[in-house]
């Protein structure tokens, strides 16, 4: 089914992002993840491309065996740095071949390609976003930044470019993570004010440390509040009591989201069950997170 359809519907929708394994062992745990996660009723699972193409179409052939094998509606990841013009058109007939109906239209992270040469058919999402309107019948979205893009000098300025990849045909938009809500319903208002009506979908990740909270703040420049930091210092010794203080700031942040409008949640798993499954548990006020 296409992903626009499902928002279309009006209700919340849930949806979570894996990545392709790289070892055997990843392989089997994915998939026990996926299975986990099949189990609470997503609307979607999105797969990431990696822009370092060690192992090209893995984010394709997943998205078929996704679908084919636990009947979950995939979203398959495709980006300009990973993918010259000829690929995409191959692609899109392997992904139409599979059933595969939903596209997530990417430019790439540029720091993942040093060294390995760089696909430059396409400089911008709004460019693969066109091409892939064109290539057939598939519901595309594309990412957006509450506290805007790394690169762009401006928000207003991003929210711009933003405007051309919803011209060029992305139905939907999913955020970049953030930790303070603010940001995203401030976003809302100035991207409707730029006449950007389509669905934005909150993207949500629990923090398993401060090295991966560095990380962010260093790379995709996400703010991280004084409240995360703090708790993340205070229980850096102890595995449990960090789970349990991430798993309880995002479920917080989600119910405020949802019940604030949000359009549903889409949750960055790093291929990992527990914490989602307790995000959702928490927010659809299901039994006690275990
Ligand atoms: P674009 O929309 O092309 O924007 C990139 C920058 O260029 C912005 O600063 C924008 O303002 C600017 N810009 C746009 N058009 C123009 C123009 N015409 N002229 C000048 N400037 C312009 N990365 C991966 O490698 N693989 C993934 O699977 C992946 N999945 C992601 C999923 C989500 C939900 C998100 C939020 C990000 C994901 N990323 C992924 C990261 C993403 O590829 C990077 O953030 C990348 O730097 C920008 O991608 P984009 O599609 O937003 O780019």
């Amino acid at each position: 089914m296409k992903l626009t359809e499902v928002l279309q519907a009006g209700r919340k929708i849930f949806s979570f992002e894996f990545y392709p394994p790289k070892t055997e062992e990843d392989a089997r745990r994915l998939f026990d993840t996926a299975r986990e996660l099949k189990a609470l009723d997503p609307d979607f699972v999105s797969i990431t491309n990696s822009s370092s193409g060690s192992i090209p179409y893995r984010t394709v052939a997943l998205s078929g065996v996704l679908k084919a094998e636990l009947g979950l509606e995939t979203v398959a990841h495709l980006t300009c740095v990973a993918h010259s013009r000829a690929e995409i058109k191959e692609i899109c007939l392997r992904l139409k071949a599979m059933g595969v109906t939903n596209i997530l239209a990417l430019r790439g992270d540029i720091q993942n390609v040093q060294g390995i040469p760089v696909r430059r058919d396409y400089h911008y999402a709004a460019q693969l976003v066109a091409d892939l309107k064109k290539a057939g019948d598939f519901s595309i979205g594309g990412a957006c930044y509450p506290e805007k893009h790394p690169e762009a000098a401006t928000l207003e300025e991003d929210i711009a470019r933003l405007r051309e990849k919803v011209d060029a045909g992305a139905e939907y938009l999913i955020t970049q993570l953030f930790f303070d809500n603010d940001f995203y319903f401030r976003f809302l208002e100035r991207t409707a004010a730029a006449g950007i009506n389509v669905p934005i979908l909150p993207g949500l990740m629990p923090l398993t440390g401060y090295k991966q909270m560095q990380n962010l703040t260093q790379l995709m420049k996400v703010s991280v509040p004084a409240a995360v930091r703090a708790g993340l210092e205070r229980w850096a010794g102890d595995k449990e009591s960090l789970f349990r203080f991430s798993v309880d700031y995002a479920s917080a942040q989600a119910r405020d989201l949802l019940a604030r409008g949000a359009p549903g949640l889409h949750l960055y798993t790093l291929n990992r069950s527990r914490a989602a499954i307790a995000i959702l548990k928490n927010v659809k006020g299901g039994p006690a997170a275990a």
